[in-house]
């Protein structure tokens, strides 16, 4: 059996410590064995990063951004071997595992610009003989806590930015999923970053409890299901850190009289189903507007959830592949079920779907559900799997409100031909993405990603000059050189005027 250790500095083999599974959702079979951490583990690591990061801080930036070069290119150059690794953990199509990777680069290379993110404010002759000048310097010491569904992207969101800003960086991956992120810090290592200043710990609650009360650990980045948000926001900040907590989501596309139907539902094929709806910027509410809407959306939906396929994550013609764990399958079941007890109308019921040849696999076909309404706990909870749920609107007031009032606001998407309803939605509707025609709105890696409400506790974002500000703190110079004050140092040089 494969077991997957940590990558601390000076680390030997695995322990004799607790370890967990990690299975191959095709199969349902376990395939590895990941080391879960301890305090101890992590003294070594932070041991480690302390004596590296200085030297990092002081490197210059280019030199910073060429390392960032340097690993954009090793990924690119593994992107195959790093995507099969990922799929077979997680279980998402190929084609969704390198977008998964992809993503994460656009990150990288938002990081080979750093010399020029970097540059402080001047102001000259802010009073007198005064000039006033900023700088943006590491923290130290980061964390980063991620979630199961992108093992590559939200990784590289944070240590990439945390690491190009000077930081030492502590990642500790999902235990589920653990391999590829250990692969890209490898690929980090090869591509000069020096030992120390990107580190992997595993783990569950002890080592993430271990991160939230060291010490020498200047922040913590975290994104995963909101009550462990809320939980890793608290006791991170009551410790003293800085501390960004990216919570679950429940994100509603609201369809116009005037959408476009036939796009609406060749996006929701893939907003609310693709990667088995395991992504926090999925679709799983869609909200037409008016019952006319709502038939005509119902009556296209139908037929392309039937004809999507599902398949072992290798199959390059399947829409998608298994969930990423039986618990998590017979969780997404149970929220059907409730739905169906809370009397919303199941339209397909993708419950109880086996796949020829693999019937061990985690595997759960899509389903639809009609006439959902607010007040159920399935419309309410983040199910997280390939269930899309139609919730009747009267009107635009009602549709803007929906979303707005619901406890999550990760993202949310207008379809619509009317420019001024489109306007109108993204100024008013209390959410922190935006799609107009777009069904999954993530932003690009040099603007910025995180929503609102119980979707993001803290008050930075993911990435982007958002990330720079989460990884730096500002030190500002007044400064003031009297004439005279270099005397007897410096005979020839200009005097005052
Ligand atoms: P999760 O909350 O179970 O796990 C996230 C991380 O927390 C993992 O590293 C895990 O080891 C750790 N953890 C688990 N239980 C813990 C506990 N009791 N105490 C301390 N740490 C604990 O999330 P997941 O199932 O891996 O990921 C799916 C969730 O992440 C969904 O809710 C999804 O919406 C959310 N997500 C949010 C974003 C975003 O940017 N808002 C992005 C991706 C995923």
């Amino acid at each position: 059996m494969r077991t997957i250790d940590h990558l601390i500095v000076g680390q030997g083999g695995g322990g004799a410590g607790r370890t967990a599974d990690v299975f191959d959702p095709n199969t349902g079979r376990v395939q590895a064995s990941v080391t879960l951490g301890t305090a101890a583990d992590l003294d070594r690591a932070v041991a480690a990063a302390r004596g590296a990061q200085p030297g990092w801080a002081a490197t210059n930036p280019q030199r910073r951004a060429r390392v960032m070069f340097r690993f954009k290119e090793l990924v690119e150059a593994n992107m195959d071997e790093l995507a099969h690794l990922l799929s077979s953990e997680h279980g998402k199509v190929i084609a969704d595992a390198k977008g998964d990777i992809q993503r994460g680069l656009e990150v990288i290379e938002f990081c080979c610009g750093i010399p020029h993110v970097l540059k402080g404010e001047y102001t000259q002759g802010a009073g007198p003989g005064i000039d006033v000048y900023s700088m943006r310097q590491p923290l130290g010491i980061g964390a980063g806590i991620t979630p199961f569904n992108f093992p590559a992207m939200i990784p590289l969101w944070m240590s990439g930015v945390a690491i190009a800003t000077g930081n030492a960086f502590l990642l500790k991956p999902s235990e589920r999923d653990p391999s590829v992120p250990v692969r890209l810090a490898e690929l980090f290592l090869e591509a000069g970053l020096p030992q120390g200043i990107l580190q992997v710990v595993h783990g569950d609650k002890e080592m993430v409890d271990a991160i939230l009360d060291h010490a020498a650990i200047a922040a913590v980045s975290f994104v995963g299901s909101s009550d462990i948000a809320h939980y890793v926001y608290r006791r991170g900040v009551a410790a003293g850190k800085r501390v960004q907590a990216m919570g679950g989501a429940k994100n509603h596309g609201i369809v116009m009289p005037d959408a476009d139907l036939d796009q609406v539902v060749a996006d929701l094929s893939g907003a609310a189903f693709g990667s088995a709806g395991e992504r926090c910027m999925a679709l799983p509410v869609v909200v037409p507007v008016g019952d006319k809407t709502a038939e005509a959306l119902r009556e296209k939906l139908i037929p392309a959830i039937d004809a999507l396929r599902v398949g072992v994550s290798t199959d390059a013609e399947a829409h998608y592949g298994p969930v990423v764990t039986a618990q998590h399958r017979q969780r997404i079941e149970q929220w059907i079920q409730t739905g169906v007890d809370e009397g919303a109308e199941l339209v397909v019921d993708g419950r109880g779907f086996k796949l020829q040849g693999h019937e061990e696999g985690f595997f759960i076909g899509p389903s639809l559900f009609d006439r959902v309404t607010p007040a159920m706990s399935a419309y309410k909870e983040e199910i997280f799997g390939p269930v899309l749920q139609i919730v009747r609107a009267p009107d635009f007031e009602t549709a803007v409100r929906l979303p707005s009032e619901h406890q999550y606001g990760n993202g949310v998407a207008i379809f619509t031909r009317n420019g001024h309803a489109a306007r109108e939605f993204a100024a008013r509707v209390n959410v922190g993405m935006v799609g107009i025609n777009v069904p999954i709105p993530v932003p690009v890696a040099y603007h910025t990603f995180g929503g609102w409400k119980r979707s993001a506790f803290g008050d930075t974002n993911q990435h982007g000059m958002e990330g720079v500000k989460f990884w730096t703190k500002v030190k500002t110079v007044t400064q003031r050189w009297p004439d005279g004050a270099g005397a007897g140092s410096g005979g020839d040089l200009p005097r005052g005027s």
